[in-house]
């Protein structure tokens, strides 16, 4: 915090990887600062747009019926130009001939790297809010677009296991999450999965063989396995392959959920999320308080330095792997 010139004109940008509920944000960001007074302006395209000066004024309006809307009508890009002085001089000019003097990026961790590197060059305050569907930035109970995709992949979860009841199989479910295995661990507890992969644990494979195998011979022919993409042992087509290997009579498909887990219309959870968090981010500039990102812990606003809101892997407690485990025997 510090003694700075008032901000008078924020923009407004969605950054790097969608997710659902960075709308309701921008409708939050763009309400608030106009019912202070302010000046709002939409960045498209992410830093590409204020790179290229794709940047428009928006009124009550502009963000009028998008709460409900997936994806991000200011549209998200990644910017390899943004990384090089150039580039960030470029966006600096653009800001500056328009006056904008605040910034509210939501976006993740690469994207606050971004607004970062922008903010020590420049005298630009910037404020992230954690938009990602992984839900796995440091100083934050939620991020905006989690409890959606959690949500769809319990929705296409609880589909296949009705198909997998039917004809006695073994599904081998793959959802994403890269570094981090939220949607995993949660979609796969939402639905009674029988094992749950993900990157924070080392994948016992020879546990899951064995208890296929001990299943088998009790006649449970049902059984789902929710991996994330970035478990430590490999995703879904891998695991399928070992299990075929190990057990040549069971009946596996495999089902990777992929991209609808970004798109669809926000949770009620993820829009409050994202209203709230877009309110204060424009109470935060205007009270000083920037380069920051704005968070929610224990049901109370957090204020992350930009440095700090990196990538993190929250540990997974073993009281959830052991729920995992009883439950499911
Ligand atoms: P996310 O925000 O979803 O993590 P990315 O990691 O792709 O997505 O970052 C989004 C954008 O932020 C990048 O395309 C780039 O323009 C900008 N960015 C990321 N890291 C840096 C950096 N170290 N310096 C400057 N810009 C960066």
């Amino acid at each position: 915090m510090s003694e700075q010139k008032k901000v008078t004109r924020i923009g407004v940008l969605s950054s790097g990887g969608d997710a659902p509920g960075m709308n309701a944000a921008i409708r939050a960001v763009v309400r608030t600062g106009l019912y202070h007074g302010l000046e709002m302006f939409g960045i498209m395209r992410g830093y590409s747009g204020m790179i290229e000066d794709d940047i428009v004024e928006m009124e009550s309006r502009s963000v009028a019926n998008i709460i409900q809307r997936g994806g991000t009508v200011l549209k998200t890009a990644r910017s390899k130009e943004f990384f090089q002085p150039e580039g960030r001089k470029k966006a600096y000019a653009n800001l500056k001939k328009r006056g904008i003097n605040g910034l509210v990026i939501v976006g993740g961790d690469g994207s606050f790297r971004g607004a970062l590197k922008f903010s020590q060059e420049f005298d630009i305050p910037c404020i992230g809010l954690p938009g990602t569907i992984d839900k796995d930035i440091a100083g934050t109970d939620f991020t905006i677009g989690f409890d959606t995709a959690v949500n769809t992949a319990v929705e296409a979860i609880d589909k296949i296991r009705d198909t997998a009841d039917a004809h006695d199989r073994l599904f081998i479910i793959e959802v994403m999450g890269r570094d981090a295995g939220y949607i995993a661990l949660h979609s796969g507890i939402a639905t009674g999965a029988e094992h749950i992969l993900i990157p924070e644990r080392k994948t016992d494979i020879e546990y899951v063989i064995s208890s296929l195998q001990e299943k088998e011979k009790r006649k449970k022919l049902v059984n789902m396995i929710v991996v994330a993409e970035g478990d430590d042992f490999g995703g879904a087509e891998e695991v399928n392959k070992i299990i075929k290997e190990r057990i040549p009579a069971a009946d596996t498909r495999i089902c990777i959920l992929g991209h609808i887990q970004r798109g669809g219309s926000p949770t009620c959870l993820d829009r409050l999320v994202a209203s709230r968090m877009g309110y204060h981010a424009v109470e935060s500039l205007m009270k000083g308080r920037y380069n920051v990102m704005v968070g929610v812990m224990n049901n109370k606003m957090c204020y992350t330095p930009l440095e700090k809101a990196v990538k993190a892997k929250q540990t997974i407690s073993d009281e959830w792997m052991r729920i995992v485990k009883i439950l499911s025997s």
